[in-house]
Order: structure tokens, then sequence, then C-alpha cells
């Protein structure tokens, strides 16, 4: 006796429609109402124990040591030949100088900067290249603010595959434009905002047949909630009360949301997290949503220092919406100021990130001060990005800015004389 052919684990599902897609579907949309797609897996066969000891196990070695592959039941099953780096396995610091500048007991900062190419980007395209190359795509394509560009360059780079990447004319962090170049993206100068981006590159999708890796494309979200599966693992799955993240086209909120309650219903955790998602003040259409209630969705001409959440109509507004209720989370919004600030105080630690991570810290203080979390909550921020990849806003805040901030460490020009450094030194 045959038995029946087995229900394929993985699908694509519409989250405003309900259709179903098959796993390996290439449109970037429900074919039927255009809604955003989820990955849903199903049914998870191991069980809690076996799978718990299937993450630490694969630690090894190889690609399956990556932290996004390590978690590869709850990512995507199926997949076989990895795009992998290795990325992922970032580190949970923790620095008193934040616990004081945030007035908290214990915080803790998941720093997304250590990933390859310098951002939690890489996440979510090991697994939408690693998916582009199974379904045969012949070219890769995506709009960004920067890290996006960057990671997709390094990953179809590693592929083999053409990368095609629109990025705002004159918006880029120069670290970010300057990966895309290196790692051979063909990059395009788009006179416009990441909105505009945005729209072009779902046209080219659609009608010039390149593979979407936007963050719209499912995979990619998969691959992003190992940022929360991994933070967990290392609070040996101990909820912690809070888990506060920056927040531009929410693929990362929807990500978060859909991994804490993947693990609830898994048996990984035992009750969730609260998430606090931080928009800059001048690109927060979701904070003003989440401020009415949810009631309608906000498009804003976007502006801020934070170029990485520069965004004025985010993407992933339905799923992050889903993500902020199932966690009975918050949203709020920070002001350029608060983000130069509370970057100067975590790069002050020796920590370091971009002006976007930044954002998540500087929430935390603006919750902690409001009293929505209690100073002895338990909280994870996660820095998004690393240091280097906006020197240009570096050396704005250092070095011109006029009168120099709080925090600014200006360099000092001297003669080549042992007196200068000693003066230097003396004045201390
Ligand atoms: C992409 C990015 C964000 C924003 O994430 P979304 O998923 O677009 O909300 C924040 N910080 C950095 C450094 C990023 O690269
Ligand atoms: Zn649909």
């Amino acid at each position: 006796m045959t038995s029946a052919p087995e229900r394929p684990q993985t699908w694509q599902v519409c989250i405003a429609c309900g259709h179903e897609m098959v796993e390996t579907d290439p449109h970037p949309r429900c074919t039927r109402c255009g809604g955003l797609l989820e990955v849903d897996h199903r049914p998870l066969g191991p069980s809690r124990v076996d799978l718990l000891r299937r993450f630490t196990d694969r630690r090894g070695g190889g690609a399956s040591s990556s932290g996004v592959w390590r978690f590869k039941e709850i990512v995507l099953p199926s997949a076989t030949e990895l795009i992998s780096h290795p990325e992922g396995n970032t580190p949970l610091l923790h620095r008193a100088a934040l616990d004081r500048w945030t007035g908290l007991a214990r915080l803790l900062l998941k720093h997304e900067g250590h990933n390859p190419t310098g951002s939690f980007k890489d996440r979510g395209m090991t697994v939408g290249v690693t998916q582009a190359k199974r379904i045969g795509a012949t070219a890769v394509a995506c709009a960004s603010t920067g890290n996006t560009s960057a990671s997709l360059a390094a990953y179809a780079a590693q592929a083999g595959l053409p990368a095609l990447v629109l990025v705002p004319a004159g918006n880029v962090a120069l670290g970010k434009l300057a990966q895309s170049l290196a790692y051979g993206a063909k990059t395009l100068l788009v006179r416009g905002d990441f909105d505009d981006c945005l729209r072009l590159v779902e046209q080219a999708g659609e009608q010039l047949g390149v593979y979407l890796l936007n963050s719209i494309n499912p995979f990619r979200i998969e691959g992003q909630k190992t940022i929360v599966l991994e933070a967990l693992e290392q609070l040996s799955w101990t909820p912690p009360d809070w888990i506060v993240l920056p927040a531009g086209n929410l693929g990362n909120t929807a990500a978060f949301g859909k991994a804490l309650v993947e693990a609830r219903t898994w048996g990984l955790i035992d009750r969730l997290p609260r998430l606090a998602a931080v928009q800059a003040e001048g690109a927060a259409p979701f904070a003003q949503s989440f401020r009415e209630g949810f009631a309608r969705r906000h498009r804003v001409k976007a502006e801020t220092v934070a170029t990485a959440i520069r965004i004025g109509d985010p993407a992933s507004y339905d799923r992050a919406v889903k993500a902020i209720r199932e966690t009975n989370g918050v949203v709020l919004a920070v002001s350029d100021t608060e983000i130069l600030e509370a970057k100067a105080a975590v790069d002050a630690t020796g920590v370091g990130c971009e002006p976007a991570s930044a954002a998540s810290v500087a929430g935390v203080r603006r919750l902690v001060a409001a009293g929505t979390i209690g100073s002895t909550e338990s909280v994870v921020a996660v820095l998004t990005g690393h240091v280097l990849k906006d020197p240009g806003a570096l050396l704005a805040y250092h070095q011109e800015a006029e009168p120099p901030p709080p925090g600014a460490n200006r360099p000092v020009e001297i003669d080549p004389s042992l007196d200068a450094v000693a003066r230097i030194l003396g004045s201390r």
C-alpha cells in the first residue's frame, strides 16, 4: 500500500484574503488580491526538547551553524543548498553606563551590527537569496535605504546572481553605498525618496522578471525572525518583559511579532514579551496610526538623520499592526536629537551603532521616563546596524556641529611636537 503524497510543510498565505500559494511561487504578492504574503509552516514535527537540542547542536560548523539556519525548522525547513556567509550568532551585550542612561536596572543590547555586512538585513537575505536560487531566479533586485542593498549585493555575489539595487540619490549613508559598489551590484541612484524606489522596483519585478528581495518578500521575514529566537535562546528561553526595536519599513516589527507568536505556539516560551517599535519623529506614520488605535494608515514625506528608517509609507504596515496587537505592543516616535544623544551614549561605551539603531535606546529612555516600562523590568533593545555604516553622521556630530552637541568628541590638530601632545594630556 502506498501512502498519500505528503502535504508540503511550507506555504505562502495571503494575510488579506487567506489565498494559499505554493512555497516556490515567485510572485511578491498575493496573486488573487495583491495582499502581503506570509510563510506558514505546518505542522512542526519535533518536540520542544528535540528542537532546542537541534538549535544548539548545529553550532558545530558549516552553513547550518549560522544563527539563521540553526533554526531551520522554523525558517525554511525544505531548503538544502544554503547561501550562507554564515550570519547571525550575534552577541547580547550589557553596559552599565546604558543602564544609567536609560534609567533601567539592566538593559541588554542585541547587536545585529555584528552580522557580515553590518546589519540584521543579512539574516533575511540569506533566506531570500537561498530561495531565489531554489526557484531558479536569473536576477535579484531590491529598493533600499542602504543596508538591504549592501546585504543583497553580498549574498547575490556569493550565489553568482546579478543584483540590481535602487537607492535614493544623495540619501544613502556612505558605508552602505560603498558596500553595494564593492560587492558588485548594479546600483541605481534614483532621483526620489525610498518610497519612490520601492514603487519602481515593484514595477520592475512585475514587468522585467527579476526576483524581488524587498522586505515585502516573506522569506526575508522568516530569516529576520531569528533575531528574536536567538535572543530568547541567549536568555535560556525566559522571555524578557520588553523587546524594543527601530521601525521604518516595518519588516522587522512584523518578523518579531511572528517569531514570538510562533515561539509560544511551539512551546518554546510560555508568555509573550511586549514589543516597542520606535520611529523617528520625521518619519512616524506608524506611530501616528498607533495613537489612533490603528483606525487608519498614514503616509508622510519622511525626513530624519536616521536614514535607515527614513520611510514615509511602510510596506509591511499590515503585518506590523498584527505584531503590535498580538504582543500588546506600543509604537512611539523620538526626535533626531534624542536619536543622536542615544547614539553618542551607545558609541561612548565602545559598543557603537548607526543612527537608526540608536532609536531603540532613545525609545527605552522615553518609555522608562513615561513609566510605560518599569525600571526593574527586563528589556532587550536591538541595535540594528554597525557604527561604521554612517561615517558622515559621525563626523557631522563630533567634528562639525556648532555649537558642539553634549557628546561631541572633537579631534584636535597639533604641530608634530611632544610639547603639543603633553599640553593636550595636561589639559584633560
Ligand atoms: C532596515 C533597518 C531598520 C528598519 O527596519 P524595518 O524592517 O525597515 O522597519 C532599522 N535599522 C537599520 C540599521 C536597518 O538597516
Ligand atoms: Zn490575497
